[in-house]
């Protein structure tokens, strides 16, 4: 019996993810150091800050349903390595809470993600040329990461090189022999290139993937290395959390219903605890709708949609997003699907992220509920009261009209005066500084 069927008879989504960078996850305020964005950047804080922020991602999890914590740059040797990684790991299960590696394991550094390790992709690949990615005319492949979006020109691998296979499952079984408490792993194969090598080109034209020029991902290649990396995982570690990035949304490609394919075929040899992880954002193409269920061949299988509300990606940093994450969380629930992912990388302190947070939590357990429901169970004990639950609902969304805002901070001011419980005042203020933090640039703009 799938855990379909067992979450539909609770009515619930069984998981909770948060997904997050090392560099630009703040929830310790005030340091030096800190980023709001980015991917491939340095990591710019202190090496201690690193543990301090996600022992209290760690904490709010706890308390909050979040499940697990999804890190990319675990292990990096400015915050400490195995040593800092092993410690928030162990840290989290003592908690209920796993802590997962996103790691790319043809790109973003692979298992180590920057560092002296022999775990190191980068290493590998400048001591073995021969394991390159290549472009058509044979050239070594490189993602040239840009500012805001990273810094870093990195080497991808070649999917179909012996040597490069032979790594990438040596890493992960020594990642999970000397990180035992290590919750799982997000495993990518690489969403910036394919390989165009003649090996990789004729391996992706028999496994049938699906794959069309743009966008560089290649669902061969996830499907040529997943299914033996998550056997190599679970070998060291029986529970932990294999989840399989396919960076798209189902609806986006039939090969994901297409059993003649072979690319389809290897990966349905996967054990049913295995996750897929799918992305909400629909390239351009068609509209995820309550009828998109999940494609019948996968749906004995564990899923997670992952959404960028309220970041760089989408919206913005600090944005509300209540309304997009109950969607995330109906539509995921009406599709079969039993898990949902957002980013978590800026600390509850910020109120508008704080219900986001909350948001995730209460309508991963009440797919079906109303946005109202959430602001009478949820918002209004912590804002003094319902209809000023509703109200901070209707002003959070102001940033984007900022000649509204001058009224709304007046509105705030009144309502400040009346509340008396600490943690609403915070609320209250947070939520006035934020929308004049816009309506101020919008006046500075005019200026310049
Ligand atoms: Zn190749």
């Amino acid at each position: 019996m799938g855990t379909t069927s067992a979450g539909a008879k609770q009515g619930k989504l069984n998981y909770k993810l948060f997904w997050t960078w090392d560099h630009s996850t703040n929830w310790v305020l005030n340091t030096i150091g800190k980023q709001n964005c980015g991917v491939a950047n340095h990591y710019t804080k202190r090496p201690d800050t690193f543990v301090r922020d996600y022992l209290r991602v760690v904490d709010w999890s706890a308390a909050n349903g979040i499940d697990a914590i999804g890190i990319v740059g675990l292990l990096r040797d400015s915050h400490g390595g195995f040593d800092s990684a092993r410690r928030i790991c162990a840290y989290a299960r003592e908690r209920g809470v796993r802590i997962y590696l996103i790691a790319g394991l043809y790109a973003y550094g692979g298992i180590y993600y920057e560092g002296d390790s022999p775990l190191s992709l980068d290493r590998f690949l400048a001591n073995n040329p021969d394991c390159m990615g290549q472009a058509l005319d044979a050239s070594p492949q490189y993602i040239n990461f840009r500012f805001p979006y990273g810094y870093k020109k990195e080497p991808v691998a070649c999917p179909s090189n012996r040597k490069v296979r032979n790594f990438v499952l040596d890493s992960l079984d020594y990642l999970f022999m000397v990180i035992p408490e290590l919750g799982g792993i997000q495993m990518e194969a690489g969403d910036s290139f394919q390989c165009l090598c003649e090996r990789c080109r004729a391996r992706r034209a028999d496994m049938h993937g699906g794959e069309k020029r743009l966008p560089a991902f290649s669902f061969s290649d996830m499907a040529d290395i997943y299914p033996a990396a998550a056997e190599v995982v679970w070998s060291r570690s029986p529970d932990a959390w294999v989840i399989c990035e396919t960076y798209t949304h189902y609806i986006n490609n039939s090969v994901f219903s297409d059993v003649t394919s072979p690319a389809l075929q290897a990966m349905l040899k996967m054990p049913d605890q295995t996750f897929w992880q799918w992305g909400d954002r629909s390239f351009g193409q068609r509209v995820w709708t309550e009828a998109d269920r999940l494609p019948e061949p996968l749906r004995r299988f564990r899923h997670v949609m992952r959404a960028h509300h309220s970041t760089q990606w989408d919206g913005g940093r600090g944005t509300l997003a209540v309304e997009n994450i109950r969607q995330q969380c109906r539509l995921s629930y009406a599709a079969g699907i039993q898990g949902v992912s957002m980013f978590g990388e800026t600390s509850p302190f910020h109120a508008n992220t704080e219900f986001n947070y909350l948001a995730l939590q209460y309508f991963a357990d009440h797919p079906m509920d109303s946005v109202h429901s959430f602001a009478e169970q949820v918002m209004a004990p912590r804002l003094g009261g319902t209809a000023l639950a509703e109200r901070y609902l209707e002003l959070g969304v102001l940033a984007k009209t900022p000649e509204k805002i001058p009224s709304a901070v007046r509105e705030i001011a009144k309502i400040i005066s009346g509340v008396t419980d600490d943690d609403a005042l915070r609320r209250w203020n947070y939520l006035a500084s934020f929308l004049n933090s816009y309506y101020w640039e919008s006046v500075q703009g005019q200026k310049a």
